[in-house]
């Protein structure tokens, strides 16, 4: 019976709740709830962003960091408000506006003496699916002065397979223009090795339930170990997410990767705080091993 309500609530489209018990009566009402408060946030663009810096492990030192979303006052964090915005387009404007206060941030770091930082965004399945996304991408950087390297892109498997010919334009269109791309939470999504390879990425990130186990089951250092060649062998960085203590940061070092992001590295911060712990020689973190 269930299944038969489920198969229905499809066949009316996405946007189309259906309800066929009393918990998902509760969720889809718990949603609702969010969509009314995140309509009332959009409006009064009541975001902000935060901002974790990347290490290079050879070099130690930061070498970009993660714009990440925050929802003003809400204890909401992005992994629950994002699919909301997400169903309901209302990530498009969030988008639009992420970009440009991203832009706005490089600047004012520039100012304030930091050396170019680039900031790495989220771009979402349904933004990155727009008509003329790179072009409005570019057209900003160009409008805010900013060289397309002060900006790269994080995109998922889920939104390059959606329509591979699509991604392959945009991507290529941003590498052309100097855009850096990257793969994120590789390994997550079902995707076509074969096509991947063929795409211009620049960067695959692999996602912290891949590096978090802990202690490392065999099984889970295989699969690390195989993500971790896959992206050496086409000539990518590689970049392990969710380095929370010293014992995992030796992991993924000892697996070769490139790159880290992680609370045990530094956490994500508020704008003017990256600043000042820039300012302060964090960014060249001699004690990491
Ligand atoms: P993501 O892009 O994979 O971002 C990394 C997430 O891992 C961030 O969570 C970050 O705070 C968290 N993280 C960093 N280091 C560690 C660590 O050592 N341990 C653990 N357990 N977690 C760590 P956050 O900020 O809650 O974001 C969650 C997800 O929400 C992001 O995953 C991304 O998919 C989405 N998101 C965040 N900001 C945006 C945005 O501006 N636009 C879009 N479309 N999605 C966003
Ligand atoms: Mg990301
Ligand atoms: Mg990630
Ligand atoms: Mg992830």
């Amino acid at each position: 019976h269930a299944d038969m309500a489920m198969y229905q609530a499809k066949q009316n489209g996405r946007n189309n709740v259906q309800f066929f018990c009393p918990s998902h009566a509760v969720v889809a009402q718990a949603q609702m709830a969010i969509e009314r408060k995140l309509k009332d946030a959009v409006r009064g663009n009541a975001f902000h962003l935060h901002y974790q810096p990347i290490f290079e492990l050879g070099s130690r030192r930061v070498v970009s960091v993660e714009a990440l979303l925050r929802w003003n006052a809400a204890d909401i964090g992005p992994d629950r408000f994002i699919p909301v915005a997400e169903s309901t387009g209302m990530i498009n404007s969030i988008g639009k506006w992420l970009l440009r206060e991203a832009a706005r941030q490089s600047r004012s770091w520039r100012e304030a003496g930091l050396p170019p930082v680039p900031i790495s965004v989220n771009v979402s399945v349904i933004e990155f699916r727009e008509q003329g996304f790179a072009r409005r991408l570019l057209g900003m950087l160009a409008e805010e002065g900013l060289k397309p390297d002060a900006i790269q892109v994080e995109v998922t498997e889920t939104a390059i397979m959606e329509n591979i010919d699509h991604a392959a334009a945009v991507l290529f269109e941003l590498k052309q223009a100097g855009v850096k791309i990257l793969l994120d939470d590789f390994g997550t999504g079902y995707s076509s090795l074969a096509y991947l390879v063929k795409l211009p990425l620049n960067k695959l990130k692999i996602d912290k339930t891949f590096i978090l186990p802990s202690p490392h089951s065999s099984a889970s250092q295989a699969v690390t170990n195989a993500m971790v060649a896959l992206g050496r062998a086409l000539g990518l960085e590689v970049v392990a997410e969710g380095v929370e203590s010293e014992g995992l940061l030796d992991f993924v070092q000892g697996q070769g990767c490139h790159q880290a992001q992680g609370f045990h590295l530094a956490p994500p911060m508020s704008g003017a705080a990256f600043c000042e712990w820039y300012l302060d020689g964090h960014a060249r973190q001699a004690d990491l091993h």
